[in-house]
C-alpha cells in the first residue's frame, strides 16, 4: 500500500497532504519574512484552486504580469494547524479506538470504534455527495432486482462477471490461444490455473499471499465458534 495522503478531518472537505503541505510552507515563509506574498510556481494548480475556493490563501498579480504570488489567511492558518493534527494522531495497536482513544474498537469499523466510525462516514459522505449517492435508486443491468454496486451491476453479478471472465482466460491459455500472462508479484513466473479459473498471481506468490490470510479467516472464525459455545454474546 502507498503512504497515505488524504484524509477526511471532521468539518472539512477531503484535505491532501499537498493541501497542508502548501499551507505550512505558507506560514513559515509568513511567520519569517512578515507579509510578503510567495511564489508558489511548483504547486499544481489544483491544489492552488482548491486552497483559494476555500480562502485559505489570498492571491496577488506578480508586478510582471507573468503568474501570480500567494499569502496564507487566518482561515488557513487554522485550518493547517487543525488538519496537521488529525493526520498525526498516534495509532494504537492496543484494542482502543484511535479517535476517541477512550471506547474499544471494533473489528467492523475501520479500527474505529462504533460512534467513531459513523462520524467519520458522515464527514466523507458530506465530503462527496455526489459519488455516494450515485447508484441511488437504480437496479444491476443484469438481473434487474438487486441494487448496483460496480458501475453497472449488484454484488453477485459483478461477482459472477469476474469469474466467468476468469474462466475464458484459462480455457484460452490451456488450449494454447495465449500465453498466460506473467504474475505481478514476482514478474517471474506466470500466473497460475486452478480449478479452470486464473489466479491472479504464479502458484508461488498466491500460496504467500493467502498463507497469512487464510491463517487470520481461520483463527477469527474459531474466537466466533468459541464465544458461541460459552454464550459471551
Ligand atoms: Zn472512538
Ligand atoms: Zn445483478
Ligand atoms: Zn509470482
Amino acid at each position: 500500500m502507498g503512504k497515505r495522503d488524504h484524509w477526511y478531518v471532521p468539518g472539512y472537505k477531503v484535505v491532501t497532504e499537498q493541501i497542508i503541505g502548501t499551507l505550512e510552507y505558507l506560514i513559515s515563509q509568513d511567520d519569517e519574512y512578515g507579509g510578503t506574498w510567495c511564489n508558489l510556481d511548483h504547486i499544481h494548480h489544483n491544489t492552488l484552486k482548491s486552497l483559494l475556493r476555500r480562502d485559505w490563501i489570498q492571491r496577488s498579480p506578480r508586478p510582471d504580469g507573468t503568474r501570480d504570488d500567494y499569502k496564507i489567511t487566518t482561515r488557513g492558518r487554522k485550518a493547517a494547524k487543525e488538519c496537521r493534527a488529525h493526520t498525526t494522531r498516534d495509532y494504537r495497536r492496543d484494542g482502543i479506538c484511535s479517535r476517541c482513544g477512550e471506547r474499544p474498537r471494533s473489528r467492523k469499523n475501520g479500527g474505529y470504534c462504533k460512534p467513531c466510525n459513523q462520524e467519520v462516514t458522515q464527514a466523507r459522505r458530506s465530503a462527496h455527495p455526489k459519488y455516494h449517492t450515485r447508484h441511488e435508486g437504480k437496479t444491476c443491468t443484469k438481473c434487474k432486482k438487486r441494487p448496483i454496486r460496480h458501475h453497472k451491476l449488484c454484488n453477485a453479478c459483478n461477482y459472477q462477471r469476474g469469474k466467468a471472465q476468469k474462466m475464458r482466460q484459462a480455457a484460452e491459455i490451456e488450449a494454447g490461444i495465449r500465453p498466460a500472462p506473467i504474475c505481478p508479484m514476482c514478474n517471474e513466473r506466470p500466473r497460475g490455473i486452478s480449478n479452470g479459473i486464473l489466479l491472479g498471481y504464479c502458484y508461488e506468490c498466491n500460496r504467500q499471499k493467502y498463507k497469512g490470510i487464510n491463517k487470520q479467516k481461520y483463527a477469527r472464525r474459531m474466537q466466533d465458534k468459541i464465544d458461541r459455545l460459552f454464550g459471551k454474546r
